[in-house]
């Protein structure tokens, strides 16, 4: 079609464009443009490109003829000119430039179906902050790996067990597109291995704003062992892992560098890009001409880490000598350490023929700043991290977090989006810092609302009648079986959603604790209520798997009446649906097991509730008009779970299910919209992955981009100085010792005076502390003394106490002075205890 006012002609490219960028799906408003295109394919794959794909051109341009759809395409493209000319949050916050670049590592990323190289929760995290991130303008570039297979997808077969799938990922048909280097040419690493050379090629993502550079080792020229490093996420044996991990870390910095990049923050989601941090200073010391400890000193100041497991059996971990077999060469040659000093940094003495390179340690020696994921998670953490912190305070164990958040366009459905838009002038209200959500729903009635639910449910319903139906037909159910699918189920009935990976932890079966009383719960005639199930066992996870077969039996009973259906194959577009269309979303794990998770806060904006054991994200949500809780906000082990299986029916059978039920004149349940009320005004802008990356932002990549560019200042003066002080402090440490602490009254409290023999250190490397620990009603308390004067090693400590606190209470203490912006104990957890 013609220029028009200027503007550039729409063509069947601009659809390509379009089409490429994941934030074409931020919004439904676009997707009639696809369905246009072909309506069947959009329906089952979501997938703009795939869409585009089976189009040639000439048909596109004469779809482009037709008025009613080029205009649909003019206003897109108009829509997303006129947003992309707002100014953006990190724009508007920005002070000075030091943060031009965040490097964000992860294994998996969720960011559609169209782009299946995604787990669950780690990947969903990754996904909704990058997109977070190109909403608020910060300039993130993502690195992950181009899985060939993905992760497995499940079957259920006739029999009710899960089959493990990998159909391939085809670039050609992926939302991707081959990354070139400064001078355009397709980006090919060499990288060296002990005796092999393999080649990684490049790739990129479009995300709003924002990229994911993915990395590939599909490469004729690489042996298929070696092709096979990028083919299946959390696929493969330990060995595999490893070498997944040092693709990931050091290949994935040398990409970032190959396309022109150089970051000043780098954030590993999770342990298993870890090794980005040796690259990261590899690439620091060639640059700059400095040894090891100098550019880890700087680059560390970058570096953050975020960990996610609540468990230390969930760190990842590699026997030292693979560790040493294949990066004992780099260490030595790239590096000019010692194998056995980059075994250290992992956590794993050379001696020990046994040892472990734990990646989590790995990470944390290699960070500025290591944060959890959720408050309860933080505590959790402080707990298996202590080990790096030796007799430090747990309290002190320097771990911060940031509780997780999702990103609320991506998991909004098209009529509550509609909603939203209809109260905000069709704009999202959640972006700002503000409480807007709770202002705007004060302007709405119950029937608003209900309305949203209402829509909702049944376009679920709809939608899980032909998700079973084409489940069915694949397992070559007969026809009746087929046509009979979904008959027991009731848009109008209370509907609750359960999905998650089954394993033993996420206590999937807690529900099945009565099997009995729950059928009796479904099938009641008065207050029936239905349930839909979905996610998979790892494949090696057998224990999940029993799980899942449990469900399978549980279904399969007459008394349940088709009430229960388990939907296979759980993945983003079947969270999509269950999250927008369920009433209550229920979440079950044995608490402090999860870290965070994620997909009870994809309801609160469709207006779905959460019942939910109080661990992770919930325990700092819930409140009692805002949803349901079960546990005692303990930690307990198997034994109790009969006694959270009887809280969680009885909440159902006397709170959830009376609730929904209970109608006004109008049919309208009053309490639970009031409910739902509380639950999007209180927690959709706290829990969205806007807040997220708001505060990653201040409290930690702006920060750390400052200390970096610090520390590299001048030659890395300030580098030097802090790798010369760890050294020294190190060193002398051992001789430091007390010679007399006395505590006196005086006045109202006392007088300290510590006398300490120093060695070879000065007083002001040091900090000398009295520090009580929390009891009963008193809190964990610190006083720093002052130095007043010495003579020779020998110095003088003394301070003054407040009165109040007995004096037992004290204990004297040394650590290192946090000069030149040392972090302690984080880069040196040094610490000395009165005797
Ligand atoms: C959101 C999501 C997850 C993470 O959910 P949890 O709350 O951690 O259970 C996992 N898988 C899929 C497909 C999701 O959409």
């Amino acid at each position: 079609m013609a220029q028009r006012n200027g503007l550039p002609p729409i063509t069947p490219h601009t659809l390509r464009e379009l089409a490429f960028d994941q934030s074409i799906r931020w919004s439904s408003r676009n997707d009639d443009i696809w369905q246009a295109i072909d309506e069947d394919l959009w329906d089952l794959t979501h997938n703009p490109c795939l869409v585009l794909s089976t189009v040639p051109d000439r048909q596109l341009a004469e779809l482009l003829r037709r008025p009613e759809f080029h205009g649909r395409v003019r206003e897109l493209v108009e829509r997303r000119r006129a947003e992309a000319a707002q100014p953006t949050w990190f724009a508007e916050r920005a002070v000075d430039d030091a943060l031009a670049c965040v490097a964000y590592f992860s294994m998996e990323y969720m960011l559609s179906e169209a782009l299946p190289i995604y787990s669950g929760g780690l990947g969903n995290v990754a996904g909704d902050q990058l997109k977070a991130a190109s909403d608020l303008g910060l300039p993130v570039v993502a690195v992950g790996m181009l899985w060939q297979h993905g992760y497995f997808r499940q079957g259920i077969d006739a029999d009710g067990r899960q089959q493990a799938l990998y159909p391939v990922n085809d670039t050609r048909q992926l939302p991707v597109e081959p990354l070139t280097d400064l001078a355009g040419r397709p980006l090919r690493l060499a990288f060296r291995l002990p005796g092999m050379q393999l080649w990684i090629r490049g790739w990129q993502a479009r995300v709003g704003r924002c990229r994911l550079l993915l990395l590939d080792t599909n490469e004729p020229a690489n042996p298929p062992q070696v092709r096979l490093i990028t083919s299946q996420l959390y696929g493969g044996d330990r060995e595999m892992r490893l070498r997944q991990e040092i693709v990931l870390g050091i290949g994935g910095w040398r990409l970032l560098e190959a396309a022109g990049l150089t970051p000043e923050v780098c954030h590993l989601n999770d342990g298993h890009a870890a090794f980005a941090v040796l690259e990261r200073a590899r690439s620091y010391m060639a640059a700059r001409g400095v040894p090891f400890e100098v550019a880890l000193a700087a680059t560390r100041a970058g570096n953050l880490f975020t960990t996610h497991t609540p468990v230390e059996a969930g760190f990842d971990r590699f026997p030292a000598a693979r560790v040493s077999q294949y990066l004992g060469r780099y260490a030595e040659a790239e590096l000019g350490i010692a194998a056995r000093e980059l075994l250290a940094l992992g956590g794993a003495a050379a001696d020990d023929p046994q040892a472990t390179f734990n990646m989590a340690c790995l990470a944390a020696h290699g960070s500025g700043a290591v944060n959890a994921v959720s408050r309860l998670h933080e505590a959790t953490s402080r707990f298996i991290f202590r080990g790096l912190y030796p007799r430090w305070p747990l309290a002190e164990v320097p771990i911060g977090h940031v509780t997780n958040g999702v990103h609320l366009p991506t998991w909004l459905s098209s009529d509550a989006e509609q909603h939203w838009f209809e109260l905000h002038g069709d704009e999202i209200p959640w972006r700002g810092g503000d409480s807007v959500v709770a202002d705007l729903l004060a302007r709405v009635d119950d029937h608003w609302l209900w309305q949203i639910r209402q829509h909702a449910r049944h376009e679920l319903l709809a939608f899980v009648c032909g998700y079973l139906a084409r489940s069915l037909a694949v397992h070559g159910a007969t026809a009746e079986c087929i046509a009979a699918a979904g008959c027991g189920l009731d848009a109008e009935r209370l509907t609750i959603g359960f999905a998650r990976r089954f394993t033993a932890y996420k206590r999937p079966n807690l529900l099945l604790q009565d099997p009995d009383r729950l059928a009796r719960i479904l099938a009641d005639r008065e207050r029936p209520v239905q349930l839909l199930v979905a996610g998979k066992a790892h494949p090696a996870d057998r224990a999940g798997q029993a799980l899942l077969a449990e469900w399978q039996r549980f279904i399969a009973r007459p008394d349940v009446g088709g009430r229960v259906v388990f939907l296979e194959d759980y993945d983003m577009r079947l969270a999509r649906h269950l999250v927008q269309g369920v009433d209550v979303w229920i979440n079950t794990p044995r608490r402090p097991w999860e870290a965070s998770g994620t997909s009870g806060m994809k309801v609160l904006a469709n207006g779905g509730l959460n019942l939910s054991q109080l661990d992770g994200w919930w325990a700092e949500a819930y409140a009692p008009d805002l949803g349901w809780a079960i546990g005692d906000g303990l930690e307990h082990d198997e034994t109790h779970d009969a006694r959270d299986a009887e809280q969680l029916y009885r909440l159902l059978e006397q709170e959830v299910i009376p609730e929904y039920y209970s109608r006004d004149e109008a049919n309208l349940p009053r309490a639970w919209v009031q409910r739902i009320r509380r639950s999007m005004g209180e927690l959709v802008q706290r829990f969205s992955a806007d807040r997220v990356v708001r505060e990653y932002t201040e409290q930690f990549y702006l920060p750390a981009a400052r200390a970096y560019r610090e520390r590299s200042a001048d030659g890395s003066a300030r580098a030097y100085a802090l790798a010369g002080r760890i050294h020294r402090l190190q060193r002398h440490w051992p001789r430091l010792a007390f010679v007399r602490v006395a505590l006196e009254p005086l006045g109202e409290g006392y007088q300290a005076s510590v006398e300490l023999d120093l060695g070879q250190l000065y007083a002001d490397d040091l900090l000398v502390q009295l520090y009580a620990d929390a009891c009963q009603d008193w809190p964990a308390e610190c006083l720093t003394l002052t130095a007043r004067s010495g003579s020779g090693p020998h110095w003088l400590f003394s301070g003054s106490l407040p009165a109040g606190r007995p004096a037992a209470h004290y204990t004297a203490r040394v650590i290192p002075a946090a000069y030149d912006g040392l972090r302690v104990p984080l880069e040196l957890p040094l610490i000395l205890w009165q005797p």
